[in-house]
């Protein structure tokens, strides 16, 4: 068991970790980053990212978050392989302690745990994650020009990324357990009036089906929940969208959360209820979940846990 004393300890090695790494490397606070059970985050599990700037060509999401692990190491940041599992937020530094057995004193603390995307579970859902199946229209929807895709989901997430599709496929095939959409009203008009949308209602998606060599999503295998009849749906791509959980499990009754579990920070700020604990990324943004969003507010929470330290004279 080892014992370290830090001015920021990083949760998370995805974009905002990384970024807000970097920042306070920069402004010479010597950080910590302590990277999770992801490292890198969830863009490791993607294939080409096309829309993080400074690439003109599309980068895969492992490659692009080993740039900024090897960037933030060359300006200085420490990382760590391990796990927060407990924050003690009474005691001044703060004290956490971590799967290893490891502790670290803490005078502040970035938050970048991030959120993950609710999968259905289906074996063949992993296997083509990434090769047809993705958890994120606004990432992935562009290499779909011309082709059928199907969404699975009623929330407003789902019918906002169907219409959102419209944009590139040729056709948008909802699939939804239920007879009747969760998302708001106007949406659901939206979605209606748009031509190129099919709702597939009282149904779930029991396989998704394609080639193996190259690996490719040709189909799934939809099940009525109502008539057991299971229809054969061709499609290339498959968005599922039925919520994300944010991953703040560890910071339960400690910090202020909405009724999701997203931290609540201060508006236009990446402060929490608690002076000195900051939070960035997915972790406190229900809304955009996008990579540069991530990045841009793990440079806010260093800027931000910089003045904080300042102010006290560290
Ligand atoms: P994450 O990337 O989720 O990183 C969270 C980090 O926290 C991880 O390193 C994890 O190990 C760590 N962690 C969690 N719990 C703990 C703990 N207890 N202790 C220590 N560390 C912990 N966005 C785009 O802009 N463009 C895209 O093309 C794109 N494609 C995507 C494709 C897929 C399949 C998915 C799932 C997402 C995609 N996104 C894309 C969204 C993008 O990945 C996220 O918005 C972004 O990664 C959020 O960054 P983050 O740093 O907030 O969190
Ligand atoms: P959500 O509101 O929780 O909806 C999830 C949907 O997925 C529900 O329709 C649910 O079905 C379905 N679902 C859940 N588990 C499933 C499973 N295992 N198999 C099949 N279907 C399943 O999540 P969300 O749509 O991501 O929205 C999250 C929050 O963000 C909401 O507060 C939402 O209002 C907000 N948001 C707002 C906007 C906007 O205002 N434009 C856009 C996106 C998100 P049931 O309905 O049967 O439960």
């Amino acid at each position: 068991m080892a014992e370290y004393s830090t001015k920021v300890l990083i949760i998370g090695s995805g974009p905002a970790g990384y970024t807000a790494g970097i920042y306070a490397a920069r402004s010479g606070l010597n950080p910590i980053i302590v990277a999770g059970p992801q490292i890198g985050g969830q863009l490791t599990i993607t294939t080409e990212i096309e829309n993080f700037p400074g690439f003109p060509t599309p980068i895969y999401g492992s490659e692009l978050m080993n740039n900024m692990k090897q960037q933030a190491e060359n300006v200085g940041v420490t990382i760590h392989e391990d796990i927060i599992t407990e924050l003690d937020a009474q005691q001044r530094p703060f004290v956490l302690c971590t799967e290893n057995g490891n502790c670290y004193k803490a005078d502040s603390i970035i938050i970048a745990t991030g959120a993950s995307a609710r999968w259905l579970g289906l074996e063949s859902e992993a296997k083509f994650r990434g090769f047809g199946v993705s958890g994120c229209a606004t990432c992935d929807g562009f290499f779909y020009r011309g082709k059928e895709v199907a969404v699975i989901g009623g929330g407003n997430t789902a019918v906002d990324e169907a219409i959102y599709l419209t944009n590139f496929a040729s056709k948008v095939t909802l699939i939804h357990r239920r007879d009747s959409l969760r998302a708001d009203k106007t949406l659901q008009e939206r979605l209606f009036a748009n031509p190129k949308i099919e709702v597939i209602w009282d149904s779930v998606v029991t396989e998704f089906v394609g080639s193996y060599e190259p690996l490719s999503l040709t189909g799934l295998k939809v099940k009525n929940i109502k008539t057991d009849e299971i229809i054969n749906l061709s499609v290339s791509g498959a968005f599922i969208a039925i919520g994300h959980h944010p991953n703040s499990d560890l910071f339960k009754g400690i910090l202020e959360t909405d009724a999701e579990g997203y931290i609540i920070t201060k508006p236009n700020s990446c402060a929490t209820n608690i002076a000195g604990i900051f939070a960035a990324g997915d972790i406190k943004d229900p809304q955009f979940r996008q990579a540069i969003v991530a990045a841009g507010s793990g440079c806010i929470a260093s800027l931000e846990a910089e003045k904080y330290l300042a102010s006290l004279n560290k």
